[in-house]
């Protein structure tokens, strides 16, 4: 098999399932595409992880037209965590307190008392941290011990509500809470007003908007103009999706679309919202590489269970937050592609990521280099 079909799998697909229709052939869409060539280039910023994921895994970009531009967006929340976050939870695992926290945040590299560390690190040294995959995870086994946890909780909007659901259903007295969860329309905004950047389209993230719904994303294509479309994580979804952006640009138009159609409602999960409205407030967010966003961290509103506030913690972030020569902040700000980083593939490799955006899977630089390093 040559480079290009294992980059291209879908090429031999005769159907894609694609939220609630079926499309048969892709060949016509990506025809379509062509054929809407504007006469210039246009930039279309593929927010979410996941997205850049399977855009890489599936060679989107190599059968796209040359006049469109896809570039990854801060969608990674391991990537965008803060350090100071990360340095909290491994002096309580330093102290003793067991540290719960997804598999994706183990390998994050920080600098911490001169050194640069991970959780892993901390761990191979006597720091008590463990993987979960869920907050019921966390709770399971704190209840079932008389040892004190912290359950390290990170993600988007996405993952901050099953972290309200743990809050309705009330955690023991060992268990506190270390949040690091973001909102993603506030960075979108940032974005939107970088000069840098520049978007003529957004590939708005399907997750997400299961819980926030369609809505959240309409102001960004009726106030700012831009093209928006939600879709989901097949190749026939974010075909569909960009064939309707080039559309509505060709058109001269600016609207909210939604193509993950059945998943993603208007208004979203309104129980989820409603627990993460009860149990957590939102307030201004440090995001790693980009620094604070106003209005863009989700907070506990119960000082009791937040380990921050139980344990003194201090949380503190700092300009130029990345490991010296990582291009993680470029990366997430849409300004750099992976391969333009110097370490990429060499220095920096999943094994030994010298950023954020290598570790995690929905990280630009891991998903390049699993699927688009030239060498493969
Ligand atoms: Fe940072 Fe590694 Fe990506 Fe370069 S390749 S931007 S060092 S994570």
């Amino acid at each position: 098999m040559t480079h290009r079909e294992r980059e291209l799998p879908f090429l031999n697909w005769k159907n894609f399932l694609t939220g609630n229709i079926m499309v048969t052939g892709v060949m016509e869409v990506l025809e379509n595409i062509r054929k809407m060539n504007p006469g210039r280039k246009i930039k279309i910023m593929n927010f979410c992880g996941t997205h850049e994921h399977e855009i890489s895994r599936h060679g989107i970009r190599s059968v796209l037209p040359e006049w469109i531009e896809l570039i990854a967006g801060p969608g990674c929340p391991v990537c965008v965590c803060g350090e100071g976050e990360i340095r909290a939870a491994i002096e309580l695992a330093s102290r003793g307190i067991n540290v719960l926290t997804y598999g994706d945040m183990m390998r994050v590299p920080i600098r911490m008392n001169g050194n640069v560390t991970s959780l892993e690190k901390a761990r191979a040294t006597g720091a008590k941290v463990r993987v979960v995959t869920s907050p019921l995870d966390a709770l399971s086994i704190a209840t079932k011990s008389n040892e004190d946890f912290v359950f390290f909780s990170v993600g988007f909007e996405t993952t901050t509500a099953p972290l309200a659901g743990l809050l309705e259903r009330g955690v023991p007295d060992n268990l506190k809470i270390l949040t690091a969860h973001k909102l993603t329309p506030p960075a979108l905004d940032l974005l939107i007003k970088d000069e840098d950047v520049m978007l003529d389209g957004i590939l708005a993230p399907g997750h997400v908007s299961t819980i926030t719904g369609s809505m959240e994303w309409r102001r960004f294509a009726e106030e700012y103009g831009i093209p928006t479309v939600i879709a989901g994580f097949t190749p026939g979804q974010i075909l569909e999706a960009i064939y309707r952006l080039v559309l509505q640009i060709k058109n001269g138009e600016a609207k909210l679309e939604n193509v993950y159609r059945g998943i993603v409602t208007e208004h979203g999960n309104i129980r989820a919202k409603m627990l993460m409205e009860k149990h957590l407030y939102i307030d201004k967010a440090w995001w790693r590489g980009i620094g604070e966003i106003e209005k863009s961290g989700f907070y506990l509103k119960s000082r009791d269970i937040d380990a921050v506030h139980f344990y003194g913690l201090e949380v503190k972030n700092e300009e130029n937050d990345m490991l010296p020569g990582c291009s993680c902040k470029d990366v997430v700000l849409g300004k750099k592609l992976p391969k333009d980083c110097p370490l990429f593939g060499k220095a920096c490799t999943p094994d030994d990521p010298k950023g954020p955006c290598m570790v995690s899977s929905e990280g630009a630089c891991s998903a390049w280099f699993h699927y688009l390093r030239e060498d493969i």
